[in-house]
């Protein structure tokens, strides 16, 4: 499998994508002979696509005057924090971004009820995730809002909150 790489010139500094299986290349900027051994290597890549990738991420970091090395370690491209689903962005930015957790799932819940008149657990605990309250918590706090009555269950696994 050919492993392609990022490196920038020893002398002016321009970077460049490499297939790291070669021994030379010539620097695109100032047109030196680079040994390719010798260059430090600043990200990895599998593919061209996922080297044109690094390369324009490291051209960025460049413009900000971040240092050579700045992409080092981020070799993967981050994921974006996982959002609401879609159709319950509305719902979750409702929620009140402060108060304890349990009364933040309690008004989720409640925005959830008046949505779609009724909500399942799953459906419950994605939403909990985007608001940054751990998934394994949903059930635990489903269970203590019947518990409390300030959720009832409508029908088998679906479930309402009561209004406050
Ligand atoms: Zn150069």
């Amino acid at each position: 499998m050919t492993e392609y790489g990022l490196v920038a010139c020893f002398s002016c500094k321009t970077p460049k994508g490499v297939d790291l299986s070669r021994k030379t290349t010539e620097c695109n900027g100032c047109g030196r002979r680079l040994e390719i051994a010798s260059l430090r290597i600043l990200a990895r890549a599998a593919s061209v696509a996922e080297l044109q990738e690094a390369l324009a991420r490291h051209n960025e970091a460049r413009a900000r005057g971040a240092q050579e090395g700045a992409l080092l370690e981020s070799q993967v491209v981050p994921r974006r924090a996982p959002g609401p689903p879609r159709d319950l962005e509305a719902v979750v930015a409702r929620v009140p971004p402060r108060g304890g957790e349990a009364a933040r799932a309690l008004a989720l819940a409640r925005g959830l009820t008046e949505h779609a008149g009724a909500f399942g657990e799953d459906r419950f605990v994605e939403a909990l995730a985007s608001l940054g309250i751990a998934a394994e918590k949903g059930p635990g706090f489903l269970r203590r809002f019947l518990e409390e009555g300030s959720v009832v269950e409508a029908r088998p696994g679906r479930y309402r909150a009561v209004p406050a």
